[in-house]
């Protein structure tokens, strides 16, 4: 299974290599995350760096979790 993050207004979506709970804790904890980083300069594993761009990217959007298969 494949999730991600898609943006409704952009029709653009970002794959990442994590889990659905992953992701709703990411979203809804960016800030908190983003202070973690301003401490850690080899920065956080790739989904969350690339989660957090694609969020900072959409913001004031509509995004949403998605799934696929992925077969
Ligand atoms: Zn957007």
């Amino acid at each position: 299974m494949l999730v991600g993050y898609q943006c409704e207004e952009c029709e653009e979506a970002v794959w990442l290599a994590t889990t659905r709970t992953e992701l709703t804790w990411l979203r809804n904890r960016r800030h908190i995350v983003r202070e973690v980083l301003k401490h850690v300069s080899a920065g956080l594993d790739s989904w969350i760096m690339d989660g957090i761009e694609f969020l900072d990217r959409h913001e004031g959007h509509s995004t949403v979790i998605v799934s696929r298969s992925a077969s």
